[in-house]
């Protein structure tokens, strides 16, 4: 009987925990685990919660949750109360009671061989068809088996749980009312990327299944090879091959199926079908709100709940909205849907997107699993694939984009601009010619434009760079990068799936380390996002164009290129020594989804690299305009007379300004690697965001009347007039790139390692690693630049 018709004062033994994994979970760490003694305190016919004693302690249950939990009355059987108390590792079962039955469900597309399944295990003679239909409702059947007792359904064939035919219908309802101890998807293995697909539905719904593998003499007739182990542990749902129709495997089935009520089988692993990064944000706001009334979710896990909602089901839509505060759990879904078809073409409707992610889910599995004799069907994704995954093409494929990219956040970027240079130089100009002479001239001149402006250039190339990652990653390429680095990645203790992080990290390290979260090894996740800040960001791309446009400006692509792998290097070996001096090595495996490419639209992609655009404008008129003021206001005070530079000299002088000071006492520290005064200085001013230290430069680089409207790489390679060298040579510049590239990350950056690690020790490392790999990196760079 179920805990919630146990009356007042009556006790029982908890037999089993229905419902979907997460929900089991919780309850189970209430203390409701198998074979205890639990005791109802108060419970009125109308009255929720209801209030239990378990272990001594008091809790309450709500009604539908008490309904989940199977018991067996005290009062009926005293003799094996005793037993369960004393030893709840061992199963509460005997076979001649009731209470040790599993309850299974066949479920699997038509024509999959459920019946004949059903029919070898139970010994029924159920009419067995070879075309689809013939299962209409369900039929029941019991059998023995190593002293349980299994009660088996055979449900209808369905493809998938929406609510569109009867037989899906029929079948959810099941799943929802009876909620079967152990799902046993039955699955055609000669065609196994169909048949899946229900599979990644009832991963969704968190539920203990198994896979049986039907049909594997076809499979194996075909020649074709599939490595079920490995699949097994990567989906987390063990895979057990069978022969329905002569019963081979069918004892190892039932063998798996009872490991996985007693919760001891090894491939056992809830996973999250990654349904790729639009639909995840989406699910996530969801999945929250579903979360906060949690009145709807015992029966299915929030998850699937939500993924239904997204799909536009009407049967989980009608049952939201029984449930109390579900008005806002709907009126959220609609919003979140209207934002997304707002920004799609109609064709790429939430219900196809979500249905084209699984099965590239299911792609990617097979990928690293299946191989097959046969011919693969030429669709276009397939062609594509045959190229860019291929063991020869795919790295040039990778590196030509990546050139590409690079190529033309430089040299396309470059137009445009030049035209806001031409701007902020005009800008300057008006300000010098129009202003009267005074603090605030100054500061507006050489403080917010100098700085601010010094920055601002540089949006056109930050556009440009995320235009491209957000269209590689919703082509659909960026999965097969990922894919085709999957190798490389286990290299350096990784897997495939930390690779679409790392050339996130390209765009902003932040938002990169927060998609982390996507991985579900912990020590990979940790891992990636330590080696995140080694990606260069496109705050740090300003720096680049600046000091490649003035020093390299005959290769600059490949100094440009050069820096990004310099980061990646370092990142590689980062992660191999984490993972040989810190972390232990992680072996599980994951999918890496293989979705259908799509062109993406313009309207979406546009919105994508918008956004980013905001942000920068945002961070233009806060952080580094703050910034840029406070730096130009340490540089011009205390106001020293005109001859500021005789302040040039090596030892601090009271003619110096705060800045300089400041500049002087760091440099000992980074002379060797060529760094200029000033040079320091911006390094420093960079730590809060990496913007800053090209603001910085701007405004320490702009002192000079006469040359006001020269672009900032020109004053950078103007003579100073007292030393009569300019401060940055070819080989400092050299230096100042790989320091910025790899020292200490901004401090938004920072605070991400500290909240996804959860854990500011991490933080604190990532801070000081980079620091000192950073100095040791530009002072073996500039020795060697000077010697050339
Ligand atoms: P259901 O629609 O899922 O109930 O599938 P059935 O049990 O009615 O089986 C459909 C067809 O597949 C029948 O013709 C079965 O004989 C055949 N079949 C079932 N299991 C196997 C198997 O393991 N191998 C082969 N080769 N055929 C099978
Ligand atoms: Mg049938």
């Amino acid at each position: 009987m179920r805990l919630s018709d146990l009356p007042t004062g009556s006790e029982a033994v908890v037999v089993k925990i229905l419902g979907h994994g997460a929900f089991r979970k919780r309850v189970m760490e209430m203390g409701f685990v198998k074979g205890r003694k639990v005791k109802v305190l108060l419970q009125a016919p109308l009255k929720d919660p209801i209030k239990y004693s378990i272990l001594g302690y008091e809790v309450s249950l709500r009604r539908s949750e008490a309904h989940e939990i199977e018991v067996d009355p005290v009062d009926m059987k005293p003799q094996q109360q005793e037993t369960a108390d004393t030893n709840k590792d061992t199963p509460y079962c005997d076979a001649k009671t009731e209470t040790c039955v599993i309850n299974v469900a066949l479920i699997g597309n038509p024509n999959c061989g459920k019946t004949s399944l059903f029919n070898i295990a139970s010994g029924a003679q159920e009419h067995v068809g070879n075309y689809s239909g013939v299962t209409v409702d369900s039929k029941t059947g019991h059998f023995d088996y190593r002293g349980y007792r299994f009660n088996i359904v055979d449900l209808p064939g369905t493809y998938s749980l929406t609510s569109y035919s009867p037989e899906e219908l029929y079948v959810r309802k099941y799943l929802q009312d009876e909620t079967p101890d152990v799902i046993i998807n039955v699955v055609d293995s000669s065609n196994l990327e169909r048949n899946l697909y229900l599979a990644t539905e009832l991963i969704d719904m968190d539920r203990s299944m198994v896979i049986a593998l039907n049909m594997y003499d076809e499979l194996r007739a075909s020649h074709a090879e599939l490595d079920y182990k490995a699949l097994g542990k990567m989906i987390g749902v063990p895979m057990v091959p069978i022969v329905a129709k002569t019963g081979e495997g069918v004892d190892e089935l039932f063998d798996a199926v009872i490991d996985v009520f007693e919760d001891k089988h090894e491939a056992v692993r809830h996973i999250h079908v990654y349904l790729g990064s639009e639909i995840e944000k989406m699910l996530r706001q969801l999945i929250d709100a579903i979360k906060e009334n949690g009145g709807v979710t015992q029966h299915v896990s929030p998850r699937y709940l939500a993924i239904k909602l997204l799909e536009g089901d009407k049967q989980s839509e009608q049952e939201v909205l029984a449930s109390d505060g579900g008005q806002k759990i709907i009126d959220l879904r609609d919003q979140l849907v209207k934002d997304y078809t707002d920004h799609h073409n109609d064709d790429d409707d939430i219900e196809s997107v979500i249905a084209a992610e699984k099965y590239g889910f299911i792609d990617g599995a097979l990928a690293e699993t299946f191989k097959s004799p046969e011919k693969d069907s030429m669709t276009t994704t397939r062609i594509i694939d045959a190229f860019v995954t291929n063991k020869l093409f795919g790295f040039p494929i990778f590196f030509a984009i990546m050139f590409f990219i690079f190529w033309a956040t430089f040299a396309i970027g470059q137009y445009p601009m030049d035209w806001i240079d031409d701007g902020v130089a005009w800008l300057s100009k008006m300000v010098n010619r129009w202003m009267p002479e005074g603090v605030l001239k100054d500061m507006i001149a050489d403080g917010i434009i100098g700085g601010v402006g010094g920055v601002i250039v540089f949006l056109p190339n930050i556009l440009i760079l995320y235009f491209c990652i957000s269209f590689m990653e919703d082509s659909g390429y960026m999965a097969r990068a990922a894919f085709i680095m999957d190798k490389v990645m286990h290299k350096i203790g990784l897997h495939g799936k930390s690779f679409i992080p790392l050339v996130m990290g390209f765009g902003c390290n932040v938002p990169a380390i927060m998609s982390a979260r996507a991985i579900e090894s912990r020590s990979s996740r940790l891992i990636t996002i330590m080696i995140n800040p080694f990606m260069s960001c496109s705050a740090r791309l300003p720096i680049y164009v600046l000091l490649i446009g003035t020093f390299f400006s005959e290769h600059p692509t490949i100094v440009f290129m050069g820096l990004y792998i310099l980061g990646i290097l370092v990142a590689m070996v980062t992660a191999r020594l984490l993972r040989k001096f810190y972390f232990k090595k992680d072996e599980t495996p994951f999918v890496m989804e293989l979705p259908p490419y799509r062109i993406p639209t313009f309207k979406a992609s546009m919105r994508h690299t918008w956004a980013k655009g905001e942000q920068y404008l945002k961070k233009m008129g806060g952080i580094i305009l703050v910034a840029s003021i406070i730096v130009w206001a340490l540089n011009y005070f205390p106001i020293h007379d005109d001859a500021n530079y005789v302040a040039e000299t090596e030892a601090i002088s009271p003619n110096d300004s705060y800045l300089e000071m400041a500049g002087k006492v760091i440099n000992p520290v980074m002379e060797p690697l060529g760094f200029h005064w000033r040079a320091s200085v911006a390094a420093l001013a960079g730590v809060p965001a990496k913007e800053i230290v090209v603001s910085t430069l701007g405004v320490l680089y702009t002192n000079d009347e006469a040359v006001t409207d020269q672009k900032l790489g020109a004053r950078l390679e103007a003579p100073n007039p007292v030393t009569g060298k300019p401060d940055f040579t070819t080989a400092s510049a050299l230096s100042f790139l790989v320091f910025i590239l790899l020292y200490c990350p901004c401090i938004a950056t920072v605070t991400a390692i500290a909240k996804e690690t959860h854990h500011w020790g991490y933080a604190a490392f990532s801070v000081v690693y980079n620091t000192v790999v950073a100095w040791i990196l530009g002072f073996i760079v500039y020795q060697i630049a000077i010697l050339l």
